[in-house]
């Protein structure tokens, strides 16, 4: 069954029949225990005060009619029976009827019946006079109010079951209707939204504070974030084909030039070395939005061993000639005997700290200084790359780590930069449970810290 209202209604008028019915047995249980209870206790008084009153001489019961009153007009009646088995007298409409069949043994009790079929509680108990036994009595008395009583209730149970039932129904689905009703509304709304294929839209909906209004936020914190992913996506095509653009037009200038008229060796040698510089800053990007995507896609899991003081010695060392032609000391601060090892991909994290020791060098004027450190304690590895370069301003630290971000675009351009370096190194980190951040002076200097939680340490 697809709808949910009518499994809910279902679901609990069901649950109700089973209680109303467990509890009509129950009531129906009840009832009968204390009618029969009471009736035995009748039949009890009743006997023992026929045993007060009845006398016997020789073989005659006595008894006068007023003091056997009482028994009668509550319904009890009796027959008294001889030690020999033979009928003494009786009392009450026990007159008009035989003794009954199936009289239980002495001093017992049980339900039996009438010559005609009416339904009596009958009590055998012995006709004493002190210690003497003087016959039996069995006494009777019918059922047919107490049965009546019952029966009635039952009637009532039959009638009034069903209706609280039919009554659940409606007011169950009213009910359900009245509170499913948002859900058929955000329904409604989520598929405009996704026919027009338009994620600005979002559900607009005047609820009160329960589940069903916090289910509607988070379908539109949903949306909020798919729409502003799909921005970063339409941004990011927007922003690489502009990139590539550029480097195409120049060499396809290039191109048409040489071909305009014919070259000597020499100038045509030039204009090869131009195109090819463009052909290398288009495959420079290419492969660092390949390498971004492959971060982002998590397709290079973060599982070798990597000795981190060893994987920085090996980078630095890389750069230090390229510092030492700008005249920028580079230095590698680490405890030398403290050996740090984290769970991650080596090349990477080598990529990371070439990133940001590229990124010291290029935005460090000559005779600066790139410092860079490591350590940690139980918690937590720790890489600072400090600078003390030009800074960055405080209103474009926010962006930084945006793909395609540049500072100070014409500048970083002309270095070469396209803004990615960042990006990457964030999102290695990520994929390494680590977490980058930035302080930066302007004309001081800036420092990117990386953290990485020591848990991930092989032991
Ligand atoms: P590439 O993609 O080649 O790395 P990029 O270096 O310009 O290009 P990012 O590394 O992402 O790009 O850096 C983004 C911007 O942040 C840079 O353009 C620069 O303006 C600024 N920046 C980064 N590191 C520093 C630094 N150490 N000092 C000053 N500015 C910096
Ligand atoms: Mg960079």
């Amino acid at each position: 069954m697809n709808n949910l209202r009518v499994r809910l209604v279902l679901w609990t008028v069901a649950l109700e029949a089973i209680s109303l019915l467990l509890f009509s047995v129950i009531l129906i249980t009840f009832i009968q225990r204390r009618e029969t209870g009471q009736i035995e206790d009748i039949l009890r008084l009743s006997a023992a005060e026929l045993n007060a009153v009845v006398d016997i001489q020789g073989s005659q019961y006595i008894v006068s009619p007023q003091e056997t009153t009482d028994l009668r007009t509550r319904g009890v009646m009796a027959w008294i029976i001889a030690l020999d088995g033979q009928p003494g007298f009786t009392v009450g409409n026990a007159e008009m009827y035989p003794l009954p069949n199936h009289v239980p043994p002495l001093e017992e009790m049980r339900s039996g019946e009438l010559a005609n079929g009416t339904p009596i509680y009958l009590f055998n108990t012995a006709l004493t006079k002190g210690s003497r036994q003087l016959g039996s009595m069995v006494l009777a008395f019918p059922l047919a109010e107490s049965r009546r009583f019952v029966s009635h209730i039952l009637l009532a149970l039959g009638i009034g079951i069903p209706l609280i039932l039919l009554l659940s129904i409606g007011g169950g689905l009213f009910l359900a209707n009245r509170a499913l009703a948002p859900v058929a509304v955000i329904t409604k709304t989520a598929q405009r939204i996704s026919s027009a294929d338009d994620l600005s839209r979002r559900l607009d909906l005047n609820l009160p504070d329960d589940e069903i209004s916090r289910l509607a936020h988070t379908f539109n914190a949903m949306l909020d974030r798919l729409e502003l992913a799909f921005q970063h996506e339409r941004q990011f095509t927007a922003d690489a084909s502009h990139e590539l653009r550029t480097p195409l037009g120049f060499l396809k200038t290039q191109l048409s030039l040489a071909r305009s008229r014919p070259r000597n060796a020499v100038v045509l040698q030039k204009m090869m070395a131009d195109m090819e510089s463009d052909v290398d800053r288009m495959t420079h990007l290419i492969e660092q939005m390949l390498a971004l995507a492959q971060v982002e896609q998590g397709s290079a899991a973060p599982c070798d061993v990597v000795a981190l003081a060893q994987l920085l010695q090996q980078v630095v060392q890389d750069f230090q000639t390229r510092a030492q032609t700008r005249n920028i000391t580079l230095t590698l601060n680490c405890p030398s005997r403290i050996d740090i090892r984290l769970m991650g991909n080596a090349e990477q994290l080598q990529q990371v700290f070439s990133n940001l020791i590229e990124n010291g060098l290029k935005y460090t004027p000559e005779g600066g200084e790139v410092d860079i450190g490591l350590g940690r304690n139980r918690q937590q590895i720790t890489v600072r790359v400090s600078d003390s370069g030009i800074g960055i301003q405080p209103e474009a630290l926010s962006h930084l780590f945006e793909r395609f971000y540049r500072v100070d675009d014409a500048r970083a351009r002309q270095s070469g930069g396209f803004g990615l370096g960042l990006a990457i190194t964030r999102a290695i980190v990520q994929a390494h449970h680590g977490r980058i951040t930035v302080t930066s002076t302007p004309g001081n200097g800036t420092t990117f810290t990386l953290q990485f939680p020591a848990a991930f340490l092989p032991s």
